[in-house]
């Protein structure tokens, strides 16, 4: 039954984008933010006109992973102008309110800002757009998957139960909107331990999430270690694809885009 008929809008696109793919995760703090921002600069390294949009209103996290703030120009036509460092452009509730300010905001200002977030951004030609989404499954996800047109998820987690039980859960949001899931990634899959030189299983087994994927028919795209380069990297605003541009984290990036 069309959409209409259901009594559910239309999709929309994002004006100018020819590719959007969600970066998704059940819980907070599993690298979300850092797996969306290597992606997208590994887009802009293979070539692509590559941008990033930070939906999460409330912790917004581009800002500091690019290094960028201060507030967009206007368009001649009114359009947010997004900010670009390494080549790639972004966009953020970060830039449009001060750092110091809390959101304290109702439903209604949450959906307001989204949708000024979504149709109202001058991308002026991008191959892909990667939206950085909140965690969970909130009103802002909910409003995405049913609203947009998404070419696809990709879902991060870590080993750790409890992140893959909740990651399932998203998953099955995006199957019932009938949104294609690219696979998963495995943030934080084990530490290298450097007086020891073994790898540590901080999270729990890599077996476990292997199982789980197979069972849900999701496709493991890759696994990046737990490393505190990649911490360090994140707090002075140069992710690893850039700041180790020939590294093994960043062509496990580039293979991870290869796949999507
Ligand atoms: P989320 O978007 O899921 O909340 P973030 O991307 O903000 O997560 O990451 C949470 C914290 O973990 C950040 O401090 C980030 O730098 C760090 N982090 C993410 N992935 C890794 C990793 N593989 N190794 C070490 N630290 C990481």
């Amino acid at each position: 039954i069309p959409r209409m008929q259901r009594g559910l809008p239309q999709k929309r696109n994002i004006k100018d984008v020819k590719k959007v793919i969600a970066v998704s995760s059940a819980k907070g703090g599993v690298g979300k933010s850092t797996i969306a921002v290597n992606l997208a600069l590994s887009f802009a390294r293979r070539g692509y006109r590559a941008g990033i949009l930070d939906t999460d209103i409330f912790g917004p996290s581009i800002p500091t992973l690019l290094n960028l703030s201060g507030e967009p120009r206007l368009s001649n036509n009114n359009q947010l102008l997004p900010l670009s460092n390494y080549g790639l452009k972004s966009m953020s509730m970060g830039y449009l309110i001060p750092e110091s300010s809390p959101v304290a905001w109702r439903g209604l200002m949450v959906m307001k800002a989204l949708q000024q977030l979504l149709h109202e951004v001058d991308w002026d030609g991008l191959d892909i757009l990667v939206l950085d989404l909140p965690p969970g499954t909130g009103d802002v996800q909910l409003t995405i998957t049913q609203q947009l047109v998404l070419d696809g998820a990709v879902i991060v987690s870590t080993p750790q139960d409890l992140s893959l039980k909740d990651a399932v859960k998203g998953v099955e949001l995006f199957k019932k909107v009938n949104v294609p899931i690219l696979g998963l990634v495995c943030n934080m899959s084990g530490f290298i331990c450097p007086s020891c030189n073994t790898s540590h299983e901080v999270f729990g087994p890599l077996h476990k999430i292997r199982e789980m994927c197979a069972k849900h028919d999701i496709r493991l795209l890759g696994d990046i270690p737990l490393d505190a380069k990649i911490c360090e990297d994140a707090d002075r605003g140069k992710p690893t694809v850039v700041a180790e541009p020939e590294g093994q984290k960043a062509k496990i990036f580039g293979d991870i885009t290869r796949e999507v």
